[in-house]
């Protein structure tokens, strides 16, 4: 077994061993921006760590299914993460696959096709309302993604970017509410979507849909605590589970809650290739 990977506490080191014994059948779940990419100032150049797409290869080849749970549209993670190159060398019967915008989108290694619903209505009208937001808070110049089902406001890059993002968080969260959209926040970003969405219910499924006996999630933000309070209450209901923290001094909600804690992107890579190693030693 592995000695160099930090545990909580030993009940966190049976939860690995438990997931590790029934690999095969384990659904992983991984965010995208903190945990397989590092956080970068320009979202659009948030490429994957360069050692992930292989060890995501390798995993898949070991567990029952490989799923990046991502607030980004699908299309943009296939292409920062190349996935798309990395399908192609997959083993027969592996499976990766994209759950984009906490869901509500889907992409696979065996199809390659992208599946999308209709936005949400009020984001339109709520991207037009927009600019004079920002103007108001003096945030002009913040970065504005648009991401089809939903509308990112970064302040990275900004003089003061917490300060701009705490002002900005209450505006866009009472102009959310008043167009039925729903205000999600992340690190130094703000993103406005649909409501009813979330990465708990995103890992639920995807658990369902590849009917996973086991179930390790990765995450760094606070867009993972849903997902965390799904795969613990799971496990309360007897699903071996594994939580691990990309950590960063950014965001400390998630470390507390969760068995490993790693740092960042290089050390989710690590994890990841040490269970990778244990379980091709244990099956
Ligand atoms: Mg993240």
């Amino acid at each position: 077994m592995v000695g160099h990977m930090e545990y909580r506490n030993e009940k966190a080191r049976q939860r690995y061993d438990a997931v590790v014994a029934v690999a095969p059948e384990v659904v992983v779940g991984l965010d995208f921006d903190g945990t397989l990419s590092p956080i970068v100032d320009d979202p659009r150049q948030a490429l994957i760590h360069p050692e992930a797409p292989e060890t995501l290869g390798a995993l898949a080849a070991e567990v029952q299914a490989v799923v990046v749970i991502t607030g980004r549209p699908a299309r943009q993670v296939v292409e920062l993460g190349h996935l798309e190159q990395l399908a192609d060398s997959l083993p027969d019967g592996a499976r990766l696959s994209v759950m984009g915008q906490y869901g509500h989108e889907r992409w696979d290694s065996s199809s390659r096709e992208f599946s999308s619903p209709e936005p949400p209505p009020g984001l339109q009208a709520f991207r037009d309302e927009l600019p004079a937001l920002l103007a108001a808070q003096d945030a002009s110049d913040a970065l504005v993604e648009e991401k089809g089902l939903a509308v990112a406001v970064h302040t990275r890059g900004l003089p003061h970017a917490k300060q701009t993002f705490l002002r900005l968080e209450d505006t866009l969260e009472e102009a959310a509410d008043r167009h039925g959209l729903t205000l999600e926040p992340g690190r130094l970003v703000l993103e406005v979507r649909a409501p009813g969405m979330h990465k708990g219910l995103a890992v639920r499924a995807a658990i369902e849909e590849h009917h996973g006996r086991g179930v390790v999630f990765v995450g760094d933000d606070l867009g993972d605590l849903e997902a965390f309070e799904a795969v613990r209450s799971l496990r309360i209901g007897g699903l071996p589970a594994l939580l691990v923290c990309s950590s960063s001094d950014e965001q400390e909600a998630l470390a507390g809650l969760a068995d490993v804690v790693v740092p960042g992107p290089s050390g989710v890579v690590e994890l990841l290739t040490t269970f990778i190693a244990d379980v091709a030693a244990a099956h």
